[in-house]
């Protein structure tokens, strides 16, 4: 093995950039991450001697130690676990290999306290060392190796390796402490440290106290019990074990809004310790994003990202699963066959919405932040998970003409509990604003009755509610597609029977445009509206596909008139161009009304310019 000198990748140098500058307010982590990084050694260790235990060398007690070296002004982290080969060394330790990473750096703002909450989020790992050492020294041997090897580096671009001289398997990372930083070589601090970070990991992390030789005999004090915190019972286990364990699996700085535990017996037999972050993290709306939960077999680490225990729309589920049935072998592909991951998957999903309904019960205000971070991938629940519908719509949140501004918002249950005598759908509007659902013409009747009406203007709401058809028996319907059979007055018939030729010379001034002309009684101020059929395609899911470039079949139209407005009962005078200008007119301003832009904007403009002119 040769001396030499390697350029960091660019990421990783921008990376020690921001953590050696940026990252100042939370520097103990340093010691959680690198913890962290020896306690998973030790995972791997474990599971790669389950088929080759002539890798322990006869040392299976595998374990942290944490050393403080006064007179050096260095602190060590060792661990027996993996290790790392040369090639090992140069690629997880001079490059980031996370996916996502180009778009982690694109999300930095340039403002160091948005972003150094965006590396905490994104996981700051080895490279933290540097925040508070100004020369890193990594010794490591790997399992099956005979050679160790050295990697070194002051963090400024380049890193160096090279032979090492150290004999026993494992990982030294030994930190050359800034001068301001040597307060972590009091073993109160690294105690303290050590305790608020790592007292749950699966390993025993020992402290080495400087008060006493190396090599005597107890030098090394246990800090943590090494017990896997989701083994306890939960009465023994303190909500401050519950969130620190949860800082460790998520890299998240904050608090969970909630969490549960779980021990299930009988079929199947698993432990679940399942997380609801206050936060959203920064990616969660990247498609290549890791998720999902970590996966022990009887404590023994499996993996990471074990998304087949989770629906995609529960993605921000953060925790771990201990299964006693599976085993330990068992990989990726075996998993997404299982009928048993299936059962675990449904079972865990029931649990993640008891939490949630738990949470908007108890905790209306928590809830309401929840929503604001994780609502809209909530929604793509009932489109996913057939079987739990009615559980996802009940946590849905809504905004409505009860409220009529976007402040507050209602649930369904709300909605129900406010159904007018005789009332017997739940109205929803999908547009493309919350001023254009709200001003929809549509409306008008609903309101008139004093029909509440949900009011629903993101991207993903016309594919979920297509998905939600029902809630507690009530249908829910769109106020803008078909015709909402609501009762017709003897006066409107009246109003209807006087135009009764006018529909067929609309229909052939419109030609193609429309499918259908006919009369409506859901317009009380607007002369005109379109409504979409029942079973077509809707405005919103056409402009959703058109701008993710996917063509969709054009929306057929129907034009429906109130034969009660002024400008209507007009119409029917009208003769030759000044009527087809009328109804063009009217048909403009109804496409306007539900999709916010026109195709032909200019025949519009002059149109309306004729009007001016008073020619109409
Ligand atoms: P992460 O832990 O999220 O993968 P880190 O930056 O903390 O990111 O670590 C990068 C990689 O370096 C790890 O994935 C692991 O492969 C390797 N590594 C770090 N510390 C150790 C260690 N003590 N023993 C073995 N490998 C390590
Ligand atoms: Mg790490």
């Amino acid at each position: 093995m040769t001396t030499q000198t390697h350029g960091f990748q660019t990421e990783v140098q921008q990376l020690l950039q921001l953590m050696i500058h940026s990252l100042y307010s939370n520097k103990d982590i340093f010691l959680r991450e690198l913890i962290s990084n020896a306690a998973d050694a030790a995972d791997k260790l474990r599971f790669k001697a389950l088929e080759h235990a002539e890798l322990y060398e006869g040392d299976g007690d595998l374990k942290v130690r944490v050393r403080a070296d006064k007179d050096k002004g260095t602190l060590t982290i060792s661990d027996n676990g993996i290790g790392m080969t040369e090639a090992e060394v140069v690629e997880h330790l001079g490059t980031i290999a996370k996916s996502g990473t180009k778009a982690f750096f694109q999300n930095l703002s340039g403002d160091a306290a948005k972003d150094s909450q965006l590396i905490g989020q994104f996981g700051v790992g080895f490279y933290s060392a540097f925040m508070v050492a100004d020369e890193v020294e990594v010794h490591s041997r790997a399992a099956g190796q005979k050679e160790a090897v050295l990697w070194r580096s002051r963090g400024e671009g380049t890193f160096e390796t090279g032979p090492s001289d150290k004999q026993g398997r494992g990982t030294d990372i030994i930190l050359h402490l800034k001068e301001e930083e040597k307060g972590f070589l009091d073993s109160w601090k690294l105690e303290q440290v050590i305790h608020t970070y790592s007292d749950h990991i699966g390993v025993p992390v020992e402290l080495y106290k400087d008060a006493k030789k190396e090599g005597e005999e107890g030098a090394f004090e246990a800090i943590n019990q090494g017990t896997a915190l989701w083994m306890k019972a939960k009465s023994e286990v303190k909500d401050e074990d519950y969130i620190s364990f949860y800082q460790h699996i998520s890299h998240d700085f904050g608090e969970p809004l909630t969490w549960s535990h779980n021990k299930v017996e009988g079929k199947h037999e698993y432990t679940s310790l399942l997380y609801i972050p206050k936060n959203a993290p920064w990616d969660l709306y990247q498609r290549e994003r890791q998720h999902g939960l970590k996966l022990y077999v009887k404590r023994v680490f499996i993996m990471d990202d074990a998304e087949v225990f989770l629906p995609q729309y529960l993605r921000f589920v953060k925790g771990l699963v201990d299964s006693a049935d599976l085993p330990l072998n068992v990989s990726r592909e075996i998993l997404q066959d299982s009928k048993l991951t299936q059962s675990m998957k449904g079972a865990i999903s029931k649990r993640v919405l008891g939490m949630l309904e738990k949470l908007a019960k108890d905790k209306p205000e928590e809830y309401a932040g929840f929503w604001k971070n994780f609502g809209t991938v909530l929604k793509e629940g009932p489109a996913e998970d057939f079987a739990n519908r009615e559980a996802i719509a009940a946590l849905l949140r809504f905004h409505s003409t009860h409220h009529d501004d976007t402040e507050h918002l209602v649930s369904l249950d709300d909605y129900v509990g406010r159904m007018k005598e005789g009332q017997d759908k739940i109205y929803f509007v999908v547009a493309d604003s919350f001023n254009a659902a709200r001003f929809s013409p549509h409306l008008e009747v609903l309101r008139k009755k004093g029909y509440e009406v949900l009011l629903l203007s993101e991207r993903i709401d016309d594919w979920m509610m297509s998905h939600l058809t029902e809630y507690q028996g009530k249908q829910l319907v769109s106020a803008t597609r078909g015709e909402l059979d609501l009762e017709v007055s003897e006066d409107e018939k009246d109003a209807e029977k006087a135009l009764e030729g006018l529909l067929a010379r609309v229909k052939d001034s419109l030609g193609e445009q429309v499918t259908e002309v006919r009369f409506t009684h859901r317009l009380s101020e607007s002369p005109a509206c379109v409504v979409t059929s029942e079973h077509g395609m809707s405005s919103q899911m056409a402009k959703l596909l058109a701008s993710v470039g996917q063509s969709a079949p054009t929306v057929n139209y129907v034009f429906e008139l109130n034969p009660e407005h002024p400008v209507v009962k007009a119409l029917e005078s009208r003769e030759g161009e000044a009527f087809d200008d009328s109804v063009g007119l009217l048909f403009d301003q109804a496409l306007l009304a539900e999709r916010g832009s026109l195709e032909d904007p200019t025949g519009f403009v002059k149109r309306l310019n004729k009007l001016m002119l008073g020619s109409l």
